[in-house]
C-alpha cells in the first residue's frame, strides 16, 4: 500500500529529509506543508542578503520539490488551518521541520522600551519576511548595540553596516535599504558577554567585518589573551584564527572610517535605559569563571538608540507537542518525538549548526523514520487536501511558488538577483 510522509516546513531541514526519503524509498509520497506561499524557510529569510552563494542551495531543494511523489502544500498553517493530531490521521509519519521560531527574551529591564528588537524579527525585516516587512525600526542612534556573539549578531552587524553599494548584488527590499541608508548611527556595538575565545562566531564571517567601506572593525588590544588553550585541538586552531582577526582589527585606527564597529567582550546587558525610547544601555564588566560569565561589580553605560539582541530562539509552540527542558527544540531522543512523529534541523536540536549540517541529521532521522514506517492505508495528500477544502483553506502550490519567483526576478535589474514581495498580499496576488 502507498505510504505517505508528511514534512511541516520547508527549510533545509524539511528539504534535506524529504531529498533523504525519496532517495531510499522512491515509492513514499511526501507532502511538504509551510505555512507561507515561499518555500525554503531560512534561505529565503534568514540567511543574509549579501550571503547569495549560501541562498543558491534553493537549486538543490528546487529539485526535490520537482520529484514525482512530492507535493508543495504553501500557505498551509499547522495549528491554524489543522493540527498535528489531524495530520497524523492522515500520513503514515509526520516531520516537524518547523524551526524555532520566537527570540530568546533578554530577561532585563527595558526590554520592552521600542527601540528594542530581536534578532528573529530585525532579520525578518531585512529579509522581507512577510511577518516583519512593516516593523519600521528606527535605527536610532548615535550608537546601536547588539547582543550576542554568534554569527547571527555578525550578520545583523554587517548588514546594519553595509552601504547601498556592497547591497546591490543581493534581494535586500529596498524599504530596509532606505532606513539603513538614512539612520545616522555612528558606532555599532557587538556585545559578548564572555571573552573572545568563547565567541560561537565563525572565522569567515568575522573576517567580513573587516572589508566594510564605511565602518571600521575596532577590537580593545587588552581584551584579547596572549595565550590559551582549549581541549579540542580542532577548536583551538578555529579560535587561534578568531584572536588573530581580532589582533588585526585592534590595530585599526578608529578614525579610519566614518563609521565604528567596536566588538566588545566580557560585556553583559543589565538593563536598558530610557523612558518612551532606548537611550543607552547599562553593561556589567563580566570576568569567566568555570566557563561563565560572572558580574565583577564593575559597570558603564553606553550611549545607543537601539538594541537588537541576537542571543539565539526558543522552539515554537505546536498543540499536543512538547517542549524539551531547554526550550529551545521539541522534547526528541535522535528525532523522535513520539509513534510517528518526528522532528529533523532545529526543531530536534536546538538552533545550532549551519545549513550543511542538516543533510546528514535529516538523513540520520529520514532512515529511522523508515524503519519504523507501517504499512501505509491513510490518505496522505488527498485527505489533507480534502480536509483543507472543507475548510476554506486557500492551498498553493510549488508552480504558485515559480509564477511568484518568476515575477520576483522579472522586477529585478541586474545586478540586483530579485526584487522580493514582502507581504502575504502581494504574494498570494502573484499566484492568482
Ligand atoms: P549562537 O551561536 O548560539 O550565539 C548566541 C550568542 O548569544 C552567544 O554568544 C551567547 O553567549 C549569547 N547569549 C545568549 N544568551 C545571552 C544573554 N542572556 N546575554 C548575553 N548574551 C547571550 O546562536 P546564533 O548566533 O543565533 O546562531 C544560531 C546558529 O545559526 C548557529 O549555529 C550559527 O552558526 C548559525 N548561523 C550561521 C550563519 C553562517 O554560517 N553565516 C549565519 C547565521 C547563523 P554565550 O556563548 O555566553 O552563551
Amino acid at each position: 500500500m502507498t505510504r505517505h510522509v508528511a514534512i511541516v516546513g520547508s527549510g533545509p531541514a524539511g528539504f534535506y529529509c524529504a531529498e533523504a526519503i525519496c532517495k531510499k524509498d522512491p515509492e513514499v509520497r511526501i507532502d511538504i506543508i509551510d505555512r507561507l506561499p515561499t518555500p525554503y524557510g531560512l534561505v529565503r529569510s534568514g540567511v543574509a542578503p549579501d550571503h547569495q552563494g549560501t541562498k543558491n542551495v534553493w537549486r538543490v531543494f528546487d529539485r526535490t520539490a520537482q520529484r514525482d511523489h512530492v507535493r508543495y502544500f504553501g500557505n498551509v498553517e499547522v495549528d491554524r488551518d489543522l493540527s498535528v493530531a489531524e495530520l497524523l490521521e492522515r500520513y503514515d509519519a509526520v516531520v516537524l521541520a518547523v524551526g524555532v521560531t520566537t527570540d530568546r527574551r533578554l530577561g532585563i529591564e527595558g526590554e520592552d522600551l521600542p527601540g528594542v528588537y530581536g534578532s528573529r524579527a530585525l532579520s525578518g525585516w531585512y529579509n522581507g519576511h512577510p511577518d516583519f516587512a512593516a516593523l519600521e525600526p528606527e535605527l536610532r542612534g548615535p550608537g546601536i548595540a547588539v547582543i550576542g556573539n554568534g554569527n547571527v549578531a555578525v550578520d545583523v552587524v554587517r548588514v546594519l553596516s553595509r552601504e547601498r553599494e556592497e547591497m546591490i548584488k543581493t534581494d535586500i527590499p529596498e524599504y530596509a535599504m532606505r532606513t539603513i541608508e538614512r539612520s545616522e548611527y555612528t558606532d555599532v556595538y557587538m556585545l559578548g558577554r564572555r571573552g573572545p575565545v568563547h565567541a560561537s562566531f565563525t572565522t569567515a564571517e568575522l573576517r567580513e567585518l573587516g572589508d566594510m567601506t564605511r565602518t571600521v572593525a575596532l577590537v580593545d588590544p587588552a581584551q584579547l589573551p596572549e595565550t590559551f588553550a582549549v581541549d579540542d585541538p580542532k577548536q583551538q586552531k578555529k579560535m587561534e584564527k578568531i584572536i588573530d582577526t581580532l589582533r588585526e582589527y585592534s590595530a585599526n585606527a578608529p578614525g579610519a572610517k566614518p563609521r565604528r564597529l567596536h566588538l566588545r567582550f566580557f560585556a553583559s546587558p543589565v538593563r536598558i535605559l530610557g523612558e518612551d525610547h532606548v537611550e543607552g544601555i547599562e553593561i556589567a564588566v563580566t570576568a569567566i569563571e568555570g566557563g561563565r560569565a560572572v558580574a565583577t561589580g564593575e559597570t558603564y553605560v553606553l550611549e545607543v538608540g537601539t538594541v537588537v539582541s541576537a542571543i539565539g530562539y526558543v522552539a515554537h509552540s505546536l498543540e499536543g507537542v512538547p517542549i524539551a527542558a531547554s526550550g529551545t527544540c521539541y522534547a526528541n531522543v535522535d528525532g523522535k518525538i513520539a509513534d510517528r512523529l518526528w522532528a529533523v534541523g532545529w526543531a530536534k536540536r536546538g538552533p545550532s549548526g549551519v545549513i550543511a549540517t542538516n543533510r546528514q541529521d535529516s538523513a540520520d532521522v529520514a532512515h529511522r523514520l523508515l524503519a519504523e514506517l507501517d504499512g501505509g492505508g491513510r490518505g496522505g495528500g488527498d485527505a489533507l487536501g480534502a480536509l483543507l477544502e472543507q475548510r476554506g483553506a486557500r492551498i498553493l502550490t510549488y508552480h504558485d511558488w515559480l509564477k511568484i519567483d518568476e515575477r520576483e526576478r522579472a522586477a529585478a535589474t541586474e545586478p540586483t538577483p530579485r526584487v522580493k514581495l514582502t507581504s502575504m498580499e502581494a504574494l498570494l496576488g502573484a499566484c492568482e
